[in-house]
């Protein structure tokens, strides 16, 4: 008998369950009720080598709720620690599990995760379990981040339960198929410091740089090299955070991975009007995550990483401090350069000059001094319409961008070619708050019309097109200042 049946394409590995055992508990996911496909990634399907329609019908949904498992897969629950607001704790996937590897058509490993599939050995009071809002959410951002040039864990689809789960109210439950080029953070190497033996460590990382640093294998003190490229794709990636105004909200140790992508949506948001101390986390109360606060942050929870890594490095501690210690300054300027630069795009200059960061500053107090929203102040520099600006029609402003026009005459590129490299550079839409909420609140009525239209927006950041000028829109009234909730 034939069926004509397509099939879902999966080719999964599971090398972490190679790792040593401390590293991980096999877990199963915990089949629910009635799982209803809301959201399918059908581009980022492609690219995994899945096909679209087979994950549309009843193989991938009950894959994506976790009632079914793939062939090759071997589900398991990764442990990890993290310094939470600063405070050190045992971890682990208590509401996610790993359902192994993904081996790409081109050959690239990535994990599947579902995330909200029911209790772990690591879930401690929680209930395992996540919110269709929460989900949408993080699919949301992880999408639009992607979107923005900026590395990111991807979301493959989000499946509703049929359960409901208990928060503050009765919340429809919900599970988040997250792709991740590795689930490994900087708590997975806390956890194997802390708890694990020298060689458990040392499988993590020879794992971890297999994986994601392969050119280093071979290298002199592979572990030092390690730790330098780590802080070289953070510093990267949070200064490409910065530059589109992007909060994290929750930068525990936990929540930083060791490729270099951005990871765990939770109560994140994107900056309006600018200002560094620019808090949304209803939880962050001393602003310790705050958007100034963010390159600092990131340093710090790579010292943990090293703090982690010593027994590697060196064999005699002191010597291996030394060289944590030297691989770390680096970090404040490999910052500062992609930051730099990446300003310098922004603002349309292509080449260099000592007092562009007094140029970039003055523009970054005018527009905290006039809170003026950040993204649309270099989308209407990027549009040559300066008179859109909150800044217009100051002197302050006036004086400005007679430094600027005279900074840009400096160079040898045409104006058309300045205001090109502003347009890759200046995002003309960004998942705003009010909007996002707007397409939650839609989708858990059932009508997901309202999240389709944003994440089409979204998807081209730098495209400018007339459908895209909605979303750049400012809410008509914001007395309040947005917050944001820990996705839970
Ligand atoms: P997060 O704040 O989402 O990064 O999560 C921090 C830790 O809490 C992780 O170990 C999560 O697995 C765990 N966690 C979060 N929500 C739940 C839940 N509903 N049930 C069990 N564990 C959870
Ligand atoms: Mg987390």
């Amino acid at each position: 008998m034939t069926d004509n049946k397509p099939i879902v394409g999966w080719k999964l590995e599971t090398s972490y369950a190679d790792l040593p055992d401390l590293l991980y508990t096999k877990q199963q996911p915990v089949p629910v009720r009635a799982p209803k496909l809301i959201k399918l990634n059908e581009s980022l399907a492609a690219e995994l080598g899945l096909n679209a329609e087979a994950l549309r019908g009843s193989d991938g949904v009950d894959v994506f709720a976790g009632n079914q498992v793939p062939d090759g897969a071997e589900p398991l629950a990764q442990a990890y620690a993290g310094h939470q607001f600063a405070y050190f704790n045992r971890l682990g996937d208590g509401r996610a599990v790993l359902l192994g590897e993904q081996i790409t058509p081109r050959a690239e490993r990535f994990d599947i995760q579902l995330k909200g599939s029911g209790r772990t050995p690591y879930s401690r009071g929680g209930d395992g379990r996540a919110a269709l809002g929460p989900m949408l959410r993080e699919y949301i951002i992880s999408e639009a981040m992607h979107a923005l040039g900026i590395p990111t864990t991807r979301s493959l689809a989000v499946v509703t339960t049929g359960e409901e789960i208990v928060r503050e109210s009765l919340l429809p439950g919900a599970i988040l198929t997250r792709i991740a080029a590795s689930h490994i953070r900087v708590g997975t190497f806390q956890f194997a410091a802390q708890w694990g033996t020298l060689e458990e460590l040392q499988a993590l990382a020879d794992y971890t740089i297999k994986r994601h640093y392969p050119d280093l294998q071979d290298g002199e003190n592979r572990y030092v090299s390690f730790l330098r490229e780590v802080i070289k794709r953070q510093a990267a990636l949070i200064a490409k955070w910065q530059l589109v105004g992007f909060i994290h909200g929750v930068m525990n140790t936990d929540n930083m991975a060791i490729s270099g992508e951005s990871i765990d949506y939770g109560p994140c948001a994107f900056m309006d009007a600018y200002d560094p101390a620019t808090v949304f986390s209803s939880i962050d109360r001393e602003g310790r995550y705050a958007y100034g606060n963010q390159p600092y942050i990131g340093s710090w929870n790579l010292a943990r990483l090293a703090e982690a890594l010593l027994p590697l490095m060196d064999e005699d501690e002191e010597g291996a401090i030394e060289l944590a210690q030297d691989a770390l300054s680096d970090f404040g300027e490999l910052y500062h350069q992609h930051w730099l630069q990446g300003m310098r795009k922004k603002l349309g200059i292509f080449n260099e000059e000592p007092e562009d960061e007094a140029l970039i500053e003055a523009f970054m107090l005018l527009m905290q001094r006039n809170k003026a929203d950040y993204t649309n102040t270099f989308r209407a520099l990027t549009m040559d319409k300066p008179e859109d600006t909150v800044l217009f029609g100051t002197p302050e402003f006036a004086e400005w961008q007679e430094r600027w026009m005279a900074r840009l005459g400096r160079q040898e590129e045409s104006k058309e070619d300045t205001l090109k490299l502003m347009k890759s550079s200046n995002p003309a839409v960004i998942p705003r708050n009010h909007r996002v909420e707007e397409a939650l609140e839609a989708a858990e009525q059932g009508n997901l019309c309202v999240l389709d239209n944003l994440l089409a927006a979204l998807s081209n950041p730098y495209a400018y097109t007339e459908e895209q000028a909605d979303y750049a829109l400012l809410p008509e009234d914001s007395p309040r200042p947005y917050r944001t909730f820990c996705g839970t």
